[in-house]
């Protein structure tokens, strides 16, 4: 099935051809056609699927299809309006009146929202995004919602803020997207979430995405949609993009530290991305790379907006190579040169892994995803094998090997998950090479 087979408005199709779409990804194709015919949807789909065009693009086709053609142009204090319900003059203090929302977990995914969603608005008229986050300044989110956007993409609580003082005004909004929203609810989000889907229209569509559709977040969308469909597409199994997995064996925090710096210099990586459990870890890391020589900057909750910004924006331009982040400030980045990601701390949650290693092999690219382990995190990794229900095969470096061989290691036989260590694909790694990163 092609974009144009799906029946979007030609100014989108015009759009995903300028972005080099050839074709809908999986969950598009799904969740598209069944969004375009007003029903609520409940998709489980994993980060980097595809998932963002997948709600924007049936929003946006249904602004689209309510906008006047171009040639008839409003004329100057007109009462007209240019889209339907939407006054074509605004009084200055009116407040905004959103015709879809967005809310999603994280400042960085909302971000990523907006920009996605102004590209592929670029050829429809007066149809903007704007971005409402918790550490922007006050007189520049005014600034925005003065715009009056269709398109409002929003953390939760900042939102609520802009709700009491009447500055954002959901009577014609036909729209709601929750994106990651079994995140928003893990964040402790779900009060604000009541509240604001309380202050929109019940004709509202309600688009949720989530990894998974059981527990609170079902009983959430219980509560939220009427009659949704469900679609689910599997966790990596059907991603679009290929990503390799290997897992390292390491016996203590300083063969940890040597390897990393070892694997770090393979000529191979474009630009990586490196996972730590806590803020204080990303930071001490950081430093430890760049003392090695390497080019690394931390992207942690600790960091202002502004900082984080400007660390996302280096990256993006290609001065930073290695980013070393915790879950919740990596979750959402959308960086097409992350070829490698490396589990530095392995994630608390299995369904963290999938996001993780779904910031490289991002857009059709292939990415390579590194955990490192310790003899003793053989449970957690075989929580993610379950998970993801793929096997981890593990990596030897010559120079670097574990003492404790894998192979040797006590492993339950008969069960899937667990597969003979194997020795790194050459051109991969450079026996011998690179400089020691100092021992914690
Ligand atoms: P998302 O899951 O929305 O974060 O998207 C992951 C990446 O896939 C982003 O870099 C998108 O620009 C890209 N993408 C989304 N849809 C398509 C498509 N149909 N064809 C190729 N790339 C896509």
């Amino acid at each position: 099935m092609t974009f144009a087979e799906i029946g979007l408005h030609p100014a989108l199709l015009a759009a995903l051809a300028d972005c080099g779409y050839s074709q809908p990804t999986s969950v598009q194709q799904q969740a598209i056609p069944a969004a375009l015919a007003g029903n609520d949807l409940l998709v489980s789909s994993p980060t980097g699927s595809g998932k963002t065009a997948a709600f924007v693009l049936p929003a946006l086709n249904l602004i689209a299809s309510e906008q006047r053609p171009q040639s008839a142009k409003a004329p100057a204090h007109s009462t007209n309006t240019l889209r339907r319900g939407r006054p074509a003059t605004r009084r200055p203090c009116t407040p905004a009146q959103p015709r879809m929302l967005v809310l999603t977990p994280t400042r960085e995914l909302a971000l990523q929202v907006t920009a996605a969603s102004d590209r592929y608005a670029v050829r429809l008229r007066q149809v903007n995004a704007v971005a409402i986050l918790g550490g922007m300044p006050y007189a520049k989110q005014m600034e925005l919602l003065a715009r009056n956007p269709e398109i409002l993409v929003a953390t939760p609580g900042r939102l609520i803020d802009h709700l009491n003082s009447g500055k954002i005004d959901f009577s014609l909004l036909r729209v709601l997207v929750l994106d990651e929203a079994d995140r928003m609810l893990d964040m402790g989000f779900i009060e604000d979430i009541e509240t604001i889907v309380g202050a929109t229209p019940t004709t509202r569509q309600t688009l949720l995405f989530s990894a998974t559709l059981e527990g609170t977040v079902g009983e959430l969308a219980q509560r939220m949609t009427r009659c949704a469909l469900r679609i689910r597409v599997d966790a990596v199994a059907d991603r679009h993009e290929p990503i390799e997995q290997r897992m390292h064996f390491v016996d203590d925090q300083a063969h940890k530290n040597r390897l990393l710096d070892f694997l770090l210099r393979d000529a191979a990586i474009g630009q990586a991305l490196v996972f730590t459990a806590t803020r204080r870890d990303a930071d001490l890391l950081t430093d430890r790379l760049n003392l090695a020589g390497l080019n690394a900057a931390a992207l942690h909750g600790d960091m202002h907006q502004g900082a984080r910004n400007r660390t996302l924006a280096a990256m993006r331009r290609g001065q930073v190579r290695i980013l070393v982040a915790t879950d919740v400030a990596a979750r959402g980045i959308d960086v097409p040169a992350i070829t490698h990601v490396f589990n530095y701390d392995l994630p608390k949650f299995a369904e963290d892994y999938v996001h993780r290693i779904g910031r490289t092999g991002r857009a059709g690219r292939s990415g390579l995803a590194i955990s490192l382990v310790h003899h003793g995190e053989r449970f957690n990794v075989r929580k993610i094998e379950r998970f993801t229900r793929q096997t981890i095969p593990v990596s030897i470096v010559a120079g670097h090997e574990p003492t404790r061989q894998a192979s040797t290691a006590p492993r339950p036989t008969g069960k899937p998950g667990w597969n003979k260590a194997s020795k790194a694909a050459p051109g991969r790694t450079r026996p011998g090479a690179g400089r020691s990163i100092a021992a914690a």
